[in-house]
């Protein structure tokens, strides 16, 4: 099979190397799609990383052959999506049901190989608990959001949104819409604070009731306009850094709760007020990857087709113009760019 390495930022390799049979745990995946998100730019783009890097974690594919012991009653040719993350199920973390913060969840799997989720490659060799059955009417492209869906059903869930309220999505890059599509589904308002207009524009098309301009508009004093003087019950952080992140916390009701779900690079300290904590008892909180659980949301969301990801994706390349794939997603006009394979 062929697979892509990323050798140093801006140069990746594409190299034949055997495919292997599935240990007992296991399940061979032929690739039939994968996205490039923002985590794997960042490595393109030399700004974090270590090298080499077998990148690819928003998988979709089809399974090839099933080891022994998956309890998964799975069969060649089901469409399947891969959560390529390790669980131990052992650690203090796994056991309190934390699994997406496990111990042992380093992504170097085999010893004497690359590190990396490695779903830059025409086959991938899964552990059973890794992969999630989809309905078989699902496109594979679409199916590659299963991951980054995953993530952003576990930052609604932990927004605690109720039916009615109102949610401020900072940010509308990829990330920014798939909380605004997953917010609407429930039940809250939805309003964006982004600084470029044409993606003010897509959020607006896509069912945000306001697009906000954070640059040229007070944000917060249009937020209380738009919710009775109140704030917002939930504020999800997705891209701005951390002036935005700051300013998110002048967004909220009383009781209301901030997500942090996106990283910042560099990051710089947050200057907080503690009473505000105290006396306005807000949350402050993070959203770090997916869970078996979110991941499970997820893939059920596709299958059902309640979320539909069409408008997110720019493009499309075959897995063998990775490179042409590459510098096109690290333009910043693009949304999603995924990979297809033939194989
Ligand atoms: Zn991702
Ligand atoms: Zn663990």
């Amino acid at each position: 099979m062929i697979r892509a390495v990323m050798v140093a930022p801006g140069a990746i390799e594409l190299q034949e190397v055997p495919v292997r049979d599935p240990g007992p745990n296991e399940v061979l995946v032929k690739v039939k799609a994968c996205g490039i998100c923002t985590w794997e730019q960042r490595f393109y783009r030399g700004i974090e990383g270590s090298y080499p890097f077998l990148g690819g974690h928003e998988i979709a594919g089809e399974v090839v052959s099933v080891g022994g012991q998956v309890a998964e009653k799975l069969y060649p040719g089901q469409k399947v999506a891969v959560a390529s993350l390790t669980r131990c199920g052992e650690c203090y973390y796994c056991r309190r049901g934390l699994d997406h913060l496990c111990a042992n969840a380093g992504e170097k799997s085999t010893p004497g190989e690359y590190w990396g989720p490695a779903g830059f490659a025409e086959y991938i060799i899964a552990r059973g608990y890794e992969v999630y059955p989809l309905d078989d009417t699902v496109d594979p492209v679409h199916a590659t959001f299963a991951e980054p869906l995953a993530c952003v059903t576990k930052s609604i869930n932990r927004g605690n949104l109720r039916f009615g309220d109102t949610a401020v999505i900072l940010g509308a890059g990829v990330m920014g819409l798939l909380h605004l599509k997953l917010a609407r589904l429930r039940g809250a308002r939805v309003i964006i604070s982004e600084p470029d207009a044409a993606r003010r524009e897509k959020a607006l098309h896509l069912g945000a009731i306001a697009a906000i301009d954070p640059r040229q508009e007070d944000l917060p004093g249009r937020v209380k306009e738009l919710t009775s003087g109140r704030g917002a019950e939930a504020v999800f952080f997705t891209a701005g850094g951390t002036p935005a992140l700051a300013e998110g916390t002048k967004l909220l009701v009383k009781g209301g709760t901030l997500v942090v779900y996106g990283s910042i690079h560099p990051a710089v300290p947050l200057d907080l007020n503690p009473n505000d904590l105290h006396y306005d008892e807000y949350t402050l909180t993070g959203s770090i990857r997916h869970d078996k659980e979110s991941f499970r949301q997820a893939t059920a969301l596709l299958s059902a087709g309640i979320v539909d990801v069409r408008d997110l994706i720019s493009a499309c390349f075959p897995f063998k113009e990775i490179d042409a794939a590459f510098k096109e997603a690290i333009r910043p006009e693009t949304f999603r760019v995924v990979l297809t394979f033939t194989n």
